[in-house]
């Protein structure tokens, strides 16, 4: 079977925030022949769709009626050539950080504990430590949905910048990655990953469900939007079921029964707050889907 097809599926418990309804299908393409039936089961049924990695970094709709899902958590195959590996865009980048330690491959230790897939990871050029994925990129390999051919891009190609790839321009579906490592010692590579996934659970990263960062850093700035928040006072501050958290003011966590609608609420009144104190455009980071 090249690919699972699962009726009236609940994209809540699929999210890290668990927000979210249920989609009429969601569509689970297994390898390259999957990915071509189930744009054309899309395309002839006319509905919408929306992709989903693992989605940590996504907040969704209440209510989906008409949407179909594609999610890729069955493209999590992988291969080691080398110093590369290549993998489908659904293989958990946590689990990608773990086979590299197993093979002694060094360069992906700052995603250990990054929740999500490798695919997701790349459409938003994930970042964490000073490192980016982008880094570690060699090719990625998509589905053109919209002129129905696969393309393989150079990282060179996929116009990778903070928090930003072509992935969010263009009609791609991420079907595989190619990652260049380098050759390391296998006790220094699992020291650097503890190191980092210790770091987020001290931070209470994964004590509330939560989409991560709620906005970008602005760079030019200098100062990280989670600190801005909380020199205005809002951490703590609570929108139905959403709250800035207290340990981290960028991250909104839902404490129960969030809608998407609190999450909205939450991101309007800090987007204002900091506009009228600091003059400053906040830039989401989250992806509000569909
Ligand atoms: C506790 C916590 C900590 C986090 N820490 C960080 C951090 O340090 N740094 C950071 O950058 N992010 C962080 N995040 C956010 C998130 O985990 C990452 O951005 C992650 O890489 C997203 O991957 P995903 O598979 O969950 O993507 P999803 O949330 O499923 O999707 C994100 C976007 O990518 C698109 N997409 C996913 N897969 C594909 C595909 N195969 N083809 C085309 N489009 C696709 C989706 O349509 C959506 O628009 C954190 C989140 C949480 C909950």
């Amino acid at each position: 079977m090249s690919f699972l097809e699962i009726k009236n599926f609940d994209i809540k418990n699929f999210t890290t925030i668990k927000i979210g309804g249920i989609v009429e299908k969601a569509l689970l393409p297994s390898n390259k022949e999957g990915i071509l039936e189930v744009f054309d089961i899309i395309k002839k049924s006319g509905k919408n769709f929306f992709i989903l990695g693992g989605g940590s970094n996504v907040v969704i709709k209440d209510d989906l009626t008409g949407f179909y899902a594609i999610i890729t958590s069955k493209l999590d195959y992988y291969k080691i050539e080398d110093n590369t590996i290549i993998c489908g865009a659904g293989l958990k980048t946590s689990l990608f950080c773990e086979i590299s330690l197993d093979n002694s491959l060094s360069g992906s230790e700052f995603l250990y504990g990054l929740p999500g897939s490798i695919g997701g990871a790349v459409f938003m050029n994930a970042r964490s430590y000073g490192f980016s994925i982008s880094d570690i990129i060699e090719s990625v390999d998509v589905y053109d949905y919209e002129n129905n051919s696969f393309l393989s891009l150079k990282s060179s190609e996929c116009e990778f910048g903070y928090k930003n790839s072509i992935f969010q321009k263009r009609p791609y579906f991420i079907s595989e990655i190619k990652f260049k490592l380098t050759r390391g010692d296998f006790n220094e590579i699992k020291e650097k990953m503890n190191y980092f996934k210790k770091d987020r659970e001290e931070k209470g990263q994964y004590v509330f469900p939560s989409a991560g960062c709620a906005f970008k850093n602005n760079y030019d700035i200098g100062i990280p939007t989670g600190k801005i928040i909380d020199e205005l006072g809002l951490k703590g501050m609570v929108f139905g079921g959403v709250k800035v958290y207290e340990k981290h003011a960028n991250f909104l966590v839902n404490t129960g029964n969030a809608t998407y609608e609190d999450y909205i609420n939450a991101v309007s009144y800090i987007k204002r707050a900091v506009k009228n104190e600091r003059g400053i455009d906040l830039e989401c980071e989250v992806i509000f889907l569909p």
